[in-house]
């Protein structure tokens, strides 16, 4: 762009700008330190609702003359750039809802996550499904399915605050980070966007209707510190709070096998964690075993991935894995 802009600017076109109102940038740190801009063109980049989100702009270090035809061309640029960032933006947000995609939570989360890592700060994670959304399409019509995600999503972004991050990860299923929200502090906003849901009633040509939904939630620790461990821990948070009966909040605690939130029985049995494409595998001991996840002990749980196969010969058992927590010889995983 400042290829474009040739000559300077005259003492006649000087003198014009400043009859023309207060030099607003005159005393602008830009100007009076060592950056020394004297020449300045912008245009804004305005959402089609009217925001403004930013600015495309031409600066040097002299002053320079801007014919219309280069104002022509900047404003050319922002409409491209207005379009690109609206495309970005739509690829990035579910249409009916209007919650981030799947994949724009993870990539967002991940920002926060290394965030929280760096300053040392809380976060935390809630997965929210609805109960039986099932019976409510059936019953009522996919249009009011429809409505009653629309309605969920708004309760949850009006309960949430401008830093805090809102996904839709699957149908009828949420995710919500939470920077600088300890287990207490995430715990009771699971609850009041809980509470806020079952006591919506939701209207329409469908007549009226409510819902309620179950939330799991997980907080960050130097074990659970990337969003795949935070999803996967409140996600069986989350079903624990469906088999506890549906319409409330369960905490994720990386409590020893057993005593967790899952029951599980102790076993002590031979298992094998396949991986690599069953490339792979490692012997483990399996300690505890439940409906939806196992404890297991191993030698060493350095370069065992964070899914594979786990198989209890004995039992002709095999199921897929998620490792939700891990120390050193240790993994609990969540069966998916
Ligand atoms: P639970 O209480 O155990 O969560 O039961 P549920 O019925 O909510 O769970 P299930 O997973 O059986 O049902 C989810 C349903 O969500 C099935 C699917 O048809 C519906 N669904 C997924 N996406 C959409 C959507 O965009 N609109 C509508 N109307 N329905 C959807
Ligand atoms: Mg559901
Ligand atoms: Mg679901």
């Amino acid at each position: 762009m400042a290829r474009r802009m040739q000559g300077g600017l005259s003492e006649r076109h000087l003198t014009e700008l400043s009859k023309l109102g207060p030099p607003r940038f005159s005393q602008h740190p830009a100007v009076t330190g060592d950056a020394h801009i004297r020449f300045y063109a912008g245009v804004p980049l305005n959402t089609k609702d009217g925001h403004t989100v930013g600015t495309v702009c031409a600066i040097d270090r002299r002053p320079k003359s801007f014919t219309a035809r280069d104002l022509g061309i900047l404003h050319k640029l922002a409409a491209l750039a207005m379009d690109r960032i609206e495309l970005l933006q739509s690829a990035a947000t579910d249409s009916l809802t209007e919650a981030l995609t799947r994949r724009a939570f993870k990539l967002d989360s991940e920002q926060l996550i290394s965030l929280a890592l760096r300053h040392q700060h809380d976060l935390s994670c809630l997965v929210l499904d609805i109960d039986h959304f099932k019976t409510v399409n059936d019953t009522y019509g996919h249009a009011a399915g429809d409505a009653v995600l629309k309605t969920v999503a708004a309760i949850c972004k009006t309960a949430l605050r401008a830093g805090d991050l809102f996904g839709r990860i699957g149908g009828e299923e949420f995710a919500i980070v939470l920077p600088h929200v300890n287990r207490e502090g995430a715990a009771a906003v699971a609850d009041k966007i809980r509470t806020l849901i079952a006591s919506q009633r939701i209207e329409g040509d469908f007549g009226s209707l409510n819902v309620t939904a179950s939330v799991g939630v997980s907080t960050f620790t130097l074990v659970a510190k990337d969003i795949e461990t935070l999803l996967a821990q409140a996600d069986a948070a989350m079903y624990q709070a469906k088999h506890d009966g549906r319409n409330r909040c369960v905490s994720w605690t990386s409590l020893p096998a057993g005593h967790g939130t899952w029951a599980r029985r102790r076993v002590l049995k031979a298992g094998t964690i396949v991986f690599n494409d069953r490339q792979s595998s490692i012997d483990c001991t399996v300690k505890s075993l439940g409906f939806d996840s196992a404890g297991l002990s191993v030698s060493s749980s350095a370069g065992i991935p964070a899914e594979f196969v786990l198989s209890i010969k004995g039992e002709g058992f095999e199921t897929k894995c998620q490792v939700i927590a891990q120390d050193r010889q240790t993994l609990e995983v969540a069966f998916r």
